[in-house]
């Protein structure tokens, strides 16, 4: 089958046969290469260009214009999507900036460029290579003179140091000695947005290598550094080479001359060094005392690669008995493995990570609810940088919540570098979709039972959910004896400004009952964070107050939980035919949204595959059917849940078809915006999908808590996970469960079977057999 023009032919490598120009900007996310501190699109080294070349650095984001797009024009969109006015001008917006092509490199065979759609392409194979964490490119090419020239191409973003970016080329004549001509440098005429917004202020070349320092647009100012050294080498061979400078208007290069004689290799290695002023007091030193310092390609290349399958090894899963789900499944998984920034908490998660321009590399509620479970689960040692980033942004939350009258902290929907609301101005509902702040609450949570790690929650944990608490506490409206949460926007943007959102009020309510249970746990430890954000008694005893009266809805006759009030009063009439599986969004062209049932995504759900909240089976199943109807899934954040919550009720052909769709979303372009850049929430979703789903994982502070339900016709489920520092491995099939702990592990395991106790010593298997009778139901 043909994945936009890629194959899962192997295991751990994603291919492209052919070079197809109009696949080209979909190849460029799909093949996205990068650390997390660097995202570098697979566009060809020959040729940049708009959509298809795009490289970004966390946190290195600035203003440019936003041309509005309005979707469509209706009377739903008019009224309740839009805010007209805004529609009307172009906004400032942030977003992050695509800061210099320095993948640049021009190869001229006796007088010819190199570019796939001149001469005769005679091999193509473009390959993510995601076994080392690589993107290879094979190529056999002949010229208008029937000079035929292997091109061998490799490309790596350094897991082992986050400012190196790496490529070799090889260039072997095959049938002919002739004069080749090797253009390398920077080309900074990239756009973010279509606009030319990363403003010069210094380039120049010195031998082998090339410098350019640029600005990241007007509003920050961020300075970005970018240096370049290029050594040849002959059959292995470094030469010493005369290297002119080639600059040109934007492009600051470099190249050389030679006679290349038939079936010699030549090889250019060009080794990048980006540093920003985000990072360091003088970005240009830093980056060409570092550049001189760097290895050779080799040395660098086997360091990253040791890295990065340390880290990719420990989230990696591995389907047996289904060749496509477990190609797919990697492909997602190393998305979401170099969507985060390691070793610092400057920036967090985007929804598009560091493949695109879409979105910003803004940090959405996605960071949370549906990205940070992979990396508490697998990475813990970085997961914490998330809950950091928070931390960092809880002053402006203040300030938030301060503009809105009220105490605590208000994240905003959209988080970028100030921590104030980022997201377009011209759309209406993220600013009342505040569901966002308890999103944040929970994670800290989530962190913690994966962890135990009592220092983070004692010196910045408890602070952010105190505050956020707070702001709850003013938000939450006595009404009709309890208290009621009114005028915000639940996950299915497509239902604005309601009152009594399910998922709001049903994560609100575990917020608190979290904060009270760690408030109690930690209690004398706690007393520094209280004294200094003045948090009294008076304030904790209206979290129990609040937590014990807080509406949470749900019909008690029917077991259906309305989305909102008045949600079932909503005309059913307009419901979309198939449901979920519908593959037209009828109700967008229609704009009856708002008179409608018709959800964009899951929200109730949420609470079922998210929550702690514990509700009966037949409760849930009602829900499910109700909800899965009524959904267009508009938005591929509904696959994991979709996948999650038919796993939990054992529905597996329905697990199998939503985890097809979660993984293969970007892959097969289903909602066609690839080009824009991979939706790496979505991918992180797949994770969670198979390990929460499927493997029925949920790490809790007492325990490791399973109820797998296998898919049919897979022979394995393999996936690893930390629970407070000790190592695990599960091997899932259709008969039994092999739980392993690390011979490095100090701790026991407590693991609940479907309930049952179990404790795994360290270093211990645990196998138990007979799945099938003992499903959890
Ligand atoms: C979804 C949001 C999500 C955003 C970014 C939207 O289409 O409706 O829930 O936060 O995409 O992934």
């Amino acid at each position: 089958m043909n994945y936009s023009g890629l194959t899962l032919d192997n295991d751990y490598q994603i291919s492209e046969t052919e070079y197809s120009l109009e696949n080209e900007a979909k190849a460029a996310s799909l093949l996205t290469t990068g650390n997390g501190y660097l995202g570098v699109r697979g566009s060809i080294e020959e040729y940049g260009s708009l959509c298809v070349q795009g490289a970004y650095i966390r946190g290195i984001i600035d203003e440019v214009y936003e041309l509005p797009t309005p979707l469509l024009d209706n009377e739903y969109m008019k009224k309740h999507y839009f805010n007209e006015p805004e529609l009307r001008r172009f906004q400032k917006q942030e977003k992050v900036v695509n800061f210099a092509d320095f993948l640049l490199v021009r190869i001229r065979i006796n007088g010819e460029i190199f570019f796939p759609w001149e001469g005769r392409l005679l091999f193509w194979n473009r390959t993510l290579d995601i076994a080392n964490g690589r993107l290879v490119r094979n190529v056999r090419w002949e010229n208008n003179k029937g000079e035929i020239t292997t091109l061998a191409f490799t490309r790596f973003a350094s897991f082992e140091n986050d400012h190196i970016y790496a490529i070799k080329v090889d260039i072997i004549p095959e049938n002919y000695t002739g004069q080749v001509e090797i253009l390398t440098g920077i080309d900074g005429m990239t756009k973010t947005n279509g606009q030319l917004i990363a403003e010069r202020i210094d380039a120049h070349t010195e031998d082998k290598f090339t410098y350019y320092t640029n600005k990241s647009g007007n509003k920050y100012g961020f300075v970005i550094a970018t240096a370049v050294k290029n050594e040849l080498y002959v059959s292995g061979k470094s030469q010493t080479i005369d290297w002119k400078d080639a600059s040109d208007s934007e492009i600051v290069a470099v190249k050389c001359c030679f006679t290349a004689r038939e079936r010699k290799t030549y090889s250019l290695e060009k080794t990048i060094y980006i540093t920003t002023s985000r990072d360091v007091d003088n970005p240009s030193e830093t980056a060409e005392t570092e550049i001189k310092k760097t290895a050779n390609f080799n040395d660098l290349y086997f360091a990253h690669r040791a890295s990065w399958k340390d880290f990719f090894e420990k989230s990696d899963v591995i389907i047996e008995g289904d060749d496509i789900a477990n190609r797919a499944l990697r492909f997602n998984n190393y998305h979401t493995a170099i969507s985060i920034c390691r070793h610092d908490h400057i920036h967090s998660l985007g929804a598009k990570g560091l493949t695109g321009e879409v979105y910003g590399n803004w940090i959405w509620w996605d960071c949370e609810a549906y990205q940070a479970p992979f990396f508490n689960y697998s990475q813990p040692n970085y997961a914490k940088n998330l809950i950091m980033y928070r931390y960092s942004k809880l002053d402006a939350a203040r300030n938030n919540a301060k503009t809105e009258g009220k105490h605590g902290a208000r994240y905003p929907f959209n988080s970028s570098v100030t921590g104030d609301e980022t997201v377009w101005k011209y759309v209406k509902h993220p600013f009342l979709q505040i569901h966002v702040v308890s999103d944040i609450g929970l994670n800290i949570c989530h962190y913690y039972e994966a962890t135990q790690d009592d220092r983070l929650m004692i010196d910045y944990g408890m602070e952010i959910l105190y505050e956020i608490c707070r702001y709850w506490i003013d938000t939450v409206t006595w009404r009709n004896n309890r208290y009621e949460i009114l005028n915000v926007t639940g996950t299915d943007e497509h239902h604005p400004d309601v009152d009594n959102n399910a998922y709001t009020n049903y994560s609100v309510k575990e917020v608190f009952e979290k904060t009270i249970y760690y408030s109690k746990k930690f209690g004398s430890l706690l007393d520094n964070v209280k004294r200094k954000i003045g948090f009294e008694e008076t304030e904790e005893n209206k979290l129990k107050e609040i937590a014990d009266k807080l509406y949470l809805p749900i019909d008690n006759i029917s077991g259906l939980i309305p989305q909102f009030d008045g949600y079932f009063n909503l005309s059913r009439d307009l419901e979309i035919s198939g449901g979920s599986s519908a593959k037209e969004f009828q109700m967008k062209s229609s704009g009856m949204y708002h008179k409608s049932q018709v959800i964009k995504q899951p929200d109730v759900l949420m609470i079922f595959a998210c929550l702690n909240h514990k509700f009966d089976q037949k409760i849930y199943k009602r829900n499910w059917n109700y909800y899965l109807a009524r959904c267009e899934s508009s938005s591929s954040l509904s696959y994991p849940i979709h996948a999650i919550c038919s796993a939990d009720l054992d529905m597996m052909e329905s697990t199998y078809q939503f985890f097809i769709k979660n993984i293969l979303i970007d892959l097969l372009d289903e909602h066609n915006c690839t080009v824009q850049g991979i939706h790496s929430a979505c991918a992180a979703g797949a994770w969670l999908a198979a390990v929460r789903g499927i493997g029925g994982v949920e790490l809790q502070e007492d325990g490791v808590h399973l109820h797998p339900h296998m898919i049919g016709w897979w022979e394995s489920l393999r996936f690893s996970f930390y629970w407070h520092s000790q190592f695990i491995k599960v091997v899932l099939t259709n008969e039994e469960i092999s739980i392993s702990s690390d011979h490095n592990n100090s701790k026991d395991i407590v693991l609940f079977f479907n309930n049952e106790k179990h404790i795994l010593s360290a270093g211990s298997d645990l196998t138990i057999k007979g799945l099938l009778s003992i499903i959890r139901m």
